[in-house]
């Protein structure tokens, strides 16, 4: 349970550095809610390579392998040359997403969120116990800046038109034009990389993407 979570009181208060030791002076941008074993941190880590990505997982278990793999990985980049700084600018931390973002990130600091394949039992979920809903886009919008986006993708049709209706009905967010969609290289990556669209892309699954910009702030007249 949450007893066993540690979190900063504030984004201030938290260190960094033993999770991105070769890069100590950038800020986490974008953010994989619910990264599971992973892959799409991997596959974004060659394609961002001056951006810090953060994997959020609640599974101990499966943070702690995708901690290892990516150890694993920088070492191995670092035997072939040891300047080297291939996956520096990844890690993952076990958290709550739906609680302590706040703490984590300031107001604006994301560029990205990656919601993929989240909530596989999601019919069976209570309104609020749903990772996308009223009250966490607002929060999700506060640690996003403008310009920012959301990305979502899902092989559950019903939770994919949950999920479009709650950011369409949101004022914060607008839906990118299919176009946008379609030439985003996020996009391609979330289709591939997550292994849970690969396991879907096996079983010859359907996926849903949809993804939303943070407007700019509104102005109060
Ligand atoms: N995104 C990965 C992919 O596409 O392959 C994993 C998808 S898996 C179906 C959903 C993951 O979200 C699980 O690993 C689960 O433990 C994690 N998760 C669920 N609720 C979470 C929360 N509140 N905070 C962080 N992770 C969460």
């Amino acid at each position: 349970s949450d007893h066993h979570l540690e979190y900063p009181l504030n984004p201030a208060a938290m260190d960094w550095s033993p999770h991105y030791p070769a890069l100590p002076d950038k800020k986490v941008e974008i953010a994989d809610i619910g990264c599971g074993f992973g892959g799409l941190l991997m596959a974004l880590s060659p394609i961002f390579p001056d951006t810090l990505s953060l994997g959020m997982e609640i599974r101990s278990s499966v943070s702690q392998y995708v901690h290892e793999k990516i150890d694993a990985l920088r070492l191995q980049e670092k035997e072939k040359d040891p300047k080297s700084m291939a996956y520096e600018n990844i890690a993952v931390l076990r958290m709550n997403a739906m609680k302590f973002l706040p703490n984590f990130f300031e107001r604006g600091q994301l560029s990205k969120m990656f919601f993929c394949f989240p909530d596989p039992h999601f019919k069976q979920r209570k309104f609020k116990a749903r990772i996308i809903s009223p009250t966490l886009l607002s929060e999700y919008g506060f640690v996003l800046r403008p310009g920012g986006i959301i990305y979502t993708i899902t092989d559950v049709e019903d939770l994919h038109n949950w999920m479009r209706k709650h950011l369409e009905e949101h004022p914060l967010f607008e839906r990118l034009s299919p176009e946008e969609e379609e030439n985003d290289i996020c996009v391609k990556t979330m289709y591939e990389a997550t292994e849970e669209g690969k396991k879907v892309a096996r079983n010859k699954g359907s996926k849903f993407v949809a993804c939303f910009r943070r407007k700019a702030d509104p102005v109060w007249e």
